[in-house]
């Protein structure tokens, strides 16, 4: 696996509030401590996200928009954007592409973090797969060519190159990050979605996970990923 480089801008876009923090919470910590701008699109609006049935859809909506804003603070995210899609309802239509494309316009990401799309070995949240389909082609070729969503060219964005897009949770990883010097930021960031831990403490899972990735590359604690390139 190859050490990935700090990139100048990079932008992540989340299925669900707390799934970037356990994905690329410490990366994006650390490159923001080295000067990266990050931003981040936080997809659906999280109304399935409890098994208590007296939560009500729109308080949890409210809750974990608050908890990502939160999250997003503690890492140092200039930016959240909260696309508000019904939790569970992502689809590899239009409208989700409109809205990648539109963020990649306008924030101009070196670099695209979200979750891995394809899975040959364990099962995946459809949010997950449909937003990692999504992404990938939002950053090639739709926000780099002006024909498509012409509307946000003529209200004045222009069209924009990513380098790269970076999966986490992929099976097949190849690139790292050592976050040693943020893996605690990781955790703290991790705790402010606290409507999905209910008093548990995800900090010694997430700890793990990191330590686990961090053998494979010969550092304490890591982040995995698998990154595609496109062609500038
Ligand atoms: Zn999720």
């Amino acid at each position: 696996m190859e050490p990935l480089e700090t990139p100048g801008v990079a932008l992540i876009f989340t299925p669900h509030a707390d799934d970037a923090e356990g994905g690329c919470g410490g990366t994006v910590s650390k490159w923001i401590k080295e000067g990266t701008e990050v931003y981040l699109v936080l997809a659906t609006d999280g109304r399935a996200g409890t098994s208590n049935a007296e939560v009500a859809t729109n308080d949890l909506v409210d809750t974990r928009e608050q908890e990502q804003a939160d999250a997003a603070r503690v890492m140092g995210v200039k930016e959240v954007v909260n696309l508000r899609i019904h939790d569970g309802g992502l689809e590899d239509d239009a409208v989700l592409r409109g809205h990648l494309v539109e963020a990649i316009r306008r924030f101009k990401p070196d670099v695209v973090l979200t979750t891995e799309p394809y899975h040959r070995l364990n099962h995946s949240h459809r949010d997950h797969r449909t937003i990692g389909v999504v992404a990938q082609d939002a950053c090639y070729p739709y926000a780099r060519d002006i024909y498509h969503f012409p509307e946000q060219i003529d209200a004045g964005l222009e069209p924009h190159k990513v380098g790269a897009i970076l999966f986490w949770g992929s099976e097949d990883p190849d690139m790292f990050c050592d976050i040693g010097e943020s893996i605690e930021i990781k955790i703290e960031a991790l705790k402010q979605h606290k409507s999905q831990f209910l008093g548990r403490d995800p900090g010694e899972g997430s700890r793990n996970r990191a330590k686990q990735n961090g053998g494979k590359v010969g550092a304490e604690y890591a982040e995995i990923f698998r990154q595609v390139s496109f062609r500038r």
